[in-house]
């Protein structure tokens, strides 16, 4: 297999220079299975593990490689291979998972890689009953997020009156992202696609269930490679081969990446996140009188005068509000427990030193 096709560039070559000297091979992950993986490299599809050794000193999971990930292989047997190298990703998508491998090392959540190195991340929305403008914008978010540019698509044009409005509607929100309405049932507008889907760049599809994904996935392939309206987890859990690939070649020499945990990703965001999709209303909040302002009833906040005058949108400062609140939730729920993995590892490791009182105490 060429390693172009595949998606290698400057960039990893650049980056795998320090294995070139080790004698070892680049490798892409095609499927990941707990321990075990599938990658794809000049020499073909081979099975892969990480050793023992990489077990014990990684910090995070985010430290195993995941689908997309280049990797540094060393073939052993026909067909085998051990991953001696993880090269640096360009994007990432990953979830938060609950509990370090070292409680006292990482606090409380992990995180864990859904997937690596996409281009172009596929935002699905349906132009039927499913157009939600408030969930494309989070998705938004979570593109930016991850390194990846987003490309909005909305699917199923066929079964709507009124595609220019919608289009016009997105591109407010989307300030700046392209906009493609597409039928994947009828394959109407995906050529508009292909400029993203050229040899060796790596596209994943998002949006939520019934969008249309798999249907756009099947078209691209130019087979029925996935089930249509088939949930995707019981096909992999409890298997214990990795005998399908979640990276998978487009006709036209384009990647695809489709794992059963893209298709789950949970919209999550953080504070740094929030600015970067809410440009304008952070521009606005930046005028209040307070600094603090809450942008409820304070006086001279410069948000509620900008939704009172028209120039902002109430549903796009009710969802900004909203992810503002969870977004600190969750920040204090996560800061709950590290205080409380904090003051087990100071009974259990400090016990022998002085004795500090705990800043709750004080
Ligand atoms: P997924 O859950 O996002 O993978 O969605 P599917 O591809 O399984 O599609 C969900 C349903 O929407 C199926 O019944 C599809 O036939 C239908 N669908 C997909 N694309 C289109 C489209 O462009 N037009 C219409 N009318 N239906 C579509
Ligand atoms: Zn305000």
């Amino acid at each position: 297999m060429d390693l172009n096709t595949l998606g290698w560039d400057p960039f990893f070559a650049q980056h795998f220079k320090p294995f070139q000297d080790q004698h070892l091979a680049p490798a892409r992950v095609a499927c990941q299975h707990r321990d075990l993986y599938l990658v794809c490299g000049e020499a073909g599809e081979l099975t892969a593990e990480v050793p023992g050794k990489w077990r014990h000193e990684a910090c995070s999971r985010a430290d195993f490689p995941a689908v997309g990930d280049w990797t540094a292989v060393k073939p052993r047997e026909p067909g085998k291979a051990t991953i001696h190298g993880l090269l640096p990703r360009k994007s990432r998508f990953a979830r938060k998972v609950a509990g370090g491998r070292e409680r006292h090392q990482g606090g409380d959540t992990d995180e864990q890689i859904i997937a690596a190195n996409i281009d172009t991340l596929f935002l699905v929305n349906g132009l039927d009953g499913d157009f939600n403008l408030r969930r494309l914008e989070r998705y938004l978010i979570m593109a930016w997020d991850s390194g990846a540019s987003p490309v909005v698509v909305l699917n199923k044009t066929d079964q709507c009156p009124e595609i220019e409005e919608r289009v016009a509607q997105v591109e407010e929100v989307a300030l700046g992202v392209p906009v493609h309405p597409i039928s994947a049932l009828e394959q109407k507008g995906l050529e508009a696609l292909s400029p993203y889907l050229g040899a060796g760049k790596t596209v994943a599809v998002v949006g939520s269930s019934g969008v249309g994904k798999s249907t756009l996935i099947n078209s691209l392939l130019g087979e029925e490679k996935l089930q249509v309206n088939a949930v995707r987890q019981g096909d992999s859990r409890g298997r214990h081969t990795t005998t399908h690939r979640e990276l998978l070649f487009l006709p036209n020499g384009g990647l695809i990446v489709d794992t059963p945990g893209m298709r789950e990703l949970q919209v999550w965001a953080d504070e740094e996140d929030l600015s970067g999709g809410f440009e304008d209303v952070e521009e606005l909040a930046a005028q209040c009188r307070f600094g603090d302002c809450q942008h409820q009833r304070e006086p001279g906040c410069a948000v509620r005068r900008a939704v009172a005058r028209g120039a902002l949108d109430p549903g796009r400062l009710r969802s900004y509000l909203k992810l503002k609140r969870e977004i600190e939730n969750l920040t204090r729920r996560q800061e709950h427990k590290a205080r409380l993995a904090e003051r087990a590892h100071q009974k259990n490791g400090r016990k022998k030193r002085e004795k500090k009182t705990p800043i709750e105490e004080l």
